[in-house]
């Protein structure tokens, strides 16, 4: 699961910037063999952040047990790292799928 996507059709291996590119810009054509796959990212990123969330949960309760003044700062802090971790990892969680019917719209392309 932990692993960045491969090309359905070819099994190219994305690079983690490839793969970001290919999420932000919903580009759905393979760079190496120009073939259609669609990106799917459930539910394996609402796991990735429900894990996240848990574990920010907990050490936020742990922090929260040791302060001994009421200062939100490091749970803040905690928070806002947690979430960027969740980011930058999605494109780890992220799956190339094939889709049939674009594949063979890709194909007639090609004869051009
Ligand atoms: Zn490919």
């Amino acid at each position: 699961m932990f692993k960045l996507p491969v090309c359905p059709h070819c099994r190219t291996v994305y690079r983690y910037k490839d793969t970001k590119n290919a999420i932000l810009k919903k580009d759905t054509e393979c760079y190496h063999c120009h073939q259609q796959f669609r990106i799917k990212l459930f539910p394996y990123v609402l796991i990735e952040a429900a894990v996240l969330i848990a574990v920010c949960i907990g050490v936020n309760l742990l922090i929260l047990s040791r302060l001994s003044s009421f200062d939100l700062f490091p749970l803040f802090a905690v928070t806002i790292g947690i979430l960027l971790i969740v980011i930058v990892l999605i494109p780890f969680f992220t799956h190339f799928i094939k889709v049939d019917k674009d594949q063979k719209k890709s194909q007639k392309k090609r004869k051009k």
